[in-house]
């Protein structure tokens, strides 16, 4: 399939600030109004780029991180720019027993699952697990120098026993606030997903999250506007299939 747009769906803006200064992208002056997501936009490779982040909560001043903003935004987007694949990408919690480490860039596999909608209701139980598909872009590891696996979503940054077993069950090598939220709105409309994340921190490591994690910000962050940079190109001669 040719690629003609991307939509990268983002979080926090020192997630999306170095791929913003990048590519050269410039604010849209048509995003959603009234709402705190900001769009930028720009043309890489002969492809038409939106990044769409998730901006201020207007109450708290913080980055509108977590699924709620993420699915709201990238309906928008959605709806608005029709792009022809959808990008989750940002920061994420890896996992040393599954091999990985602080700076690893991880392009999700399998399918997209939450680890804390816990509902022990028959049919409900699958239905908050989730599981939205996710395009086949295996091939794109070896370029990125990214190893794959299945990103896990959740809305805290903590990890509670019953969440890592959650985790576990659900295969998961990357742990995330937003990805599964994307994929969901992604699926509904039928738009190509997948997510790229690097690792900030590790969930069954002996530091502290939140420490660790803003301590690796700015380099993981520094990864991962390289790798979009190098996904624009290699979508551009290769489109998805
Ligand atoms: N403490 C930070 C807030 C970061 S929250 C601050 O004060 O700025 C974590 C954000 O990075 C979310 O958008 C999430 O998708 C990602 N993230 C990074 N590490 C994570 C982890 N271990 N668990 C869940 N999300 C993580």
């Amino acid at each position: 399939m040719k690629i003609s747009s991307v939509a990268v769906v983002m979080a926090m803006r020192p997630e999306a600030a170095p791929v913003i200064a990048s590519l050269g992208l410039v604010e849209a002056d048509d995003g959603p109004a009234g709402l705190p997501f900001r769009w930028y936009e720009g043309r890489h490779r002969g492809i038409d780029i939106s990044v769409a982040v998730n901006g201020v909560d207007p109450r708290h001043q913080v980055d509108s991180i977590g699924t709620n903003p993420a699915v709201l935004n990238t309906w928008l987007l959605i709806e608005r720019r029709r792009p022809d694949v959808v990008v989750s990408a940002g920061t994420a919690g890896g996992f040393v027993s599954r091999g990985g480490e602080v700076g690893d860039l991880y392009l999700s596999s399998g399918d997209l699952v939450f680890h804390d909608h816990r509902i022990p209701i028959a049919g409900y139980s699958e239905y908050g697990i989730g599981r939205y598909p996710c395009a086949d872009v295996e091939h794109l590891a070896h370029r990125l120098d990214a190893k794959t696996g299945v990103v896990s979503t959740g809305n805290s940054l903590d990890a509670p026993q019953v969440d890592l077993d959650q985790m576990a069950a659900n295969d998961a090598s990357v742990k995330d606030m937003e990805a599964a939220a994307v994929a969901w709105a992604c699926w509904l409309s039928d738009t190509p997903f997948f997510a790229l994340k690097t690792i900030t921190d590790l969930v069954d490591g002996p530091a502290d999250t939140a420490e660790e994690f803003l301590l690796n910000l700015s380099m993981a962050t520094g990864r991962l506007s390289a790798a979009l940079v190098e996904l624009v190109a290699w979508l551009a001669e290769h489109g998805l299939d």
